[in-house]
């Protein structure tokens, strides 16, 4: 049920004064030491931040997609590593359980989920299926009430802290597509699983992503999501879900980076005025200030219409696809009213720039969301 609207205020005011007060001043520090510190993520915990989209009955906020998409709009204005901390645990982590999972399933997991105590990670990419993500190798072969899963996963966010993986492996070997595919929990202290170290990424550091490996790992048919051949279909309807938080989150970066522009620009002087009264630079303000506001509300539609029960795939797509490239026009624009400055890493434009970029790779590359977007309008 949704929040009434002063609580709904309250909410949003607490995480932006967060983010303000809190996250912003320990920017340089987090990329510098490629960690976030433990008492943020204490901090993080209690303000239920790992629980924004279960339901209250276990132990979490259960907000409505829009209100989640709010606060994800307040953590895009700050380093997109914080969001990282507890964001496969409202979204790709958790939603399989949500979506599929049964009373038991959710009992047994969902609490320490929503409480943040435990961390869950979503493993689909593999090195050889990752667009073409039906074609998963990861193999998962029943043996009595047991499965036996073989294979490795790639680039999976917190996998270093993760207690608990939602995989998409392959039950049905003579089934290449997606209906092959099933979708299990599989707890990360399971003997046979292995995490390789994390990977020297471009930008987003303090978030970390790993290899998954699996060998003779053993996981009870008990913690299958779904049917068998259902697996692909838990994906992609937790990455819809997905898609838009990550729009409302490219959101927030974009409306961050345009006040970091206005702010500068008004300092700035040059030919002995501030650089705000160059028509030049209003007009990068100008076109970053429009999409920007065509990003949130194609977001907020497409949340609102989600909370209504209505399919998005076709709105999520559209809405990543135009948030992710939108906000990768912001940065670099920003990176040009900084001038010589957005390229020095004191004014912390250029880490921005650097973190953006992912948005338009992960949860589906933009070229994927173009297919979806074709295939479903040409439906
Ligand atoms: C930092 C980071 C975090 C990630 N976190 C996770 C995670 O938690 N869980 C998880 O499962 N995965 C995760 N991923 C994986 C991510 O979702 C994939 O990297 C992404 O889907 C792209 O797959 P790929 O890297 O194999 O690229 P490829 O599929 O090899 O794509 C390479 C290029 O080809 C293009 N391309 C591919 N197919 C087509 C086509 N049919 N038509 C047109 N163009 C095409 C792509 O758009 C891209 O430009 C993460 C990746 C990164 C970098």
């Amino acid at each position: 049920m949704a929040l009434d609207l002063e609580t709904r205020e309250q909410l949003i005011d607490t995480v932006r004064r967060f983010v303000t007060e809190r996250l912003r001043p320990l920017e340089g520090k987090v990329a510098e030491d490629d960690a976030v510190p433990d008492d943020v993520v204490a901090e993080m915990r209690e303000l239920g931040l790992f629980g924004l989209s279960i339901d209250p009955e276990y132990g979490g906020l259960g907000l409505t997609m829009e209100e989640e998409c709010l606060v994800a709009v307040e953590m895009g204005r700050t380093s997109p590593a914080f969001r990282s901390v507890f964001g496969t645990n409202v979204g790709i982590g958790s939603q399989g359980l949500v979506m599929f999972g049964t009373d038991e399933q959710k009992a047994h997991w969902l609490p320490a989920i929503a409480s943040g105590e435990l961390v869950t990670s979503f493993a689909l990419t593999e090195p050889e299926a990752g667009s073409d993500s039906a074609a998963v190798q990861t193999r998962a072969v029943r043996d009595g009430d047991h499965y036996v899963v073989n294979g490795s996963k790639r680039f999976i966010t917190n996998a270093d802290k993760a207690g608990l993986f939602t995989v998409m492996a392959r039950t049905n070997p003579s089934e290449p597509g997606a209906r092959g595919v099933s979708a299990f929990l599989v707890p990360a202290d399971s003997a046979g699983l292995s995490i390789g170290k994390p990977e020297k990424k471009m930008g987003q550091h303090g978030a970390h992503v790993c290899d998954v490996v699996f060998e003779d790992v053993r996981v009870p048919a008990a913690n299958r999501l779904g049917a068998e051949g259902q697996g692909f279909k838990v994906a992609m309807q937790v990455l819809d879900r997905g898609r838009l938080h990550i729009s409302a989150v490219c959101v927030g970066a974009a409306e961050r980076l345009i006040a970091d522009c206005v702010a500068y620009a008004r300092e700035r002087r040059q030919f002995g005025k501030p650089i705000t009264e160059f028509q030049l630079v209003q007009a990068m303000i100008a076109d970053s200030r429009t999409e920007a506001m065509a990003a949130r509300a194609l977001m907020l539609e497409t949340a609102r219409k989600r909370d209504q029960g209505a399919a998005i795939t076709l709105e999520a797509a559209a809405a990543k696809y135009f948030a992710s490239e939108m906000v990768g026009r912001v940065a670099d624009r920003a990176v040009q009213v900084f001038g010589g400055a957005g390229y020095i890493a004191d004014y912390g434009i250029e880490r921005f720039y650097r973190d953006v970029r992912l948005f338009r790779i992960y949860e589906g590359s933009s070229q994927i969301q173009q297919l979806v977007i074709a295939r479903e309008t040409l439906r």
